[in-house]
């Protein structure tokens, strides 16, 4: 199968690699990555009256409105007619799966694959708390794992929402709202649980497998 045949939903909690998997599969595959998190940041960034709304959710660790998401996520669909992409962080309430669900088949279409980034609740406030982002590239590094150059440090800063309280928050809201896409998609035949805690290179293999990508 070619990238282009499916049609993909990346979920998990917070921290799981589900962003850095999709920008490699995109680069490697030419998926289109849709990450709602990362479009959400950019609205904030130019400080429009949706960003500014959505700014207050996102700082305290919770979820943006259904209704904000849903128009960035069915726009970034269209754009990509509704083929070869990866939602990475969308759905991520049940009323999300269910709008997603009813956009796809208003084309005649459905997702291909739901895939469950699996990682422990220890897993993810570690790499969470030690992930540093360059503030030019929007590359990630992780101060054990994989520690920033020295000569960048001045560029490296913790997202807003990457502080202790947030986190929690973020943990929270994810087993309240998210997790229940386990059983939803387990239902509809579409769910593919990964190992998320090995390396990258591992994790990227397993996906690569239940994609039938080379
Ligand atoms: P992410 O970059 O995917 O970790 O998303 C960062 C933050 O953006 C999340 O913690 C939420 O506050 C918000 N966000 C991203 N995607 C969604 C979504 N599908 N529904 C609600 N909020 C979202």
């Amino acid at each position: 199968m070619s990238a282009r045949d499916h049609r993909l939903v990346f979920f998990g909690p917070p921290g799981a690699g589900k962003g850095t998997q999709a920008r490699r599969l995109a680069s490697e595959f030419g998926f289109a990555h849709i990450s709602t998190g990362a479009i959400l940041r950019k609205i904030i960034r130019a400080d429009t009256p949706l960003g500014q709304e959505a700014r207050r959710y996102i700082n305290d660790g919770n979820l943006v409105p259904d209704r904000i998401v849903r128009i960035l996520a069915e726009d970034a669909i269209l754009d990509e007619d509704f083929s070869g992409f990866i939602l990475d962080g969308y759905p991520r309430t049940l009323q999300q799966a269910e709008w997603l669900q009813e956009f796809l088949q208003s084309q005649n279409m459905s997702l291909t694959v739901a895939i469950n980034f699996v990682l422990t609740d220890e897993e993810v406030i570690s790499r969470l708390s030690q992930r540093r982002i360059h503030r030019l590239t929007g590359e990630n590094f992780h101060l054990s794992n994989k520690p920033p150059p020295p000569e960048e440090a001045e560029f490296m800063i913790s997202r807003s929402d990457d502080q202790p309280e947030a986190i929690q928050q973020r943990l929270k809201i994810y087993y309240r709202d998210t997790h229940p896409l386990v059983e939803y998609y387990h239902f509809r035949g579409l769910l593919c649980s990964i190992d998320a805690s090995g390396a990258f290179s591992e994790v990227q293999s397993k996906i690569c497998e239940v994609l039938q990508l080379p």
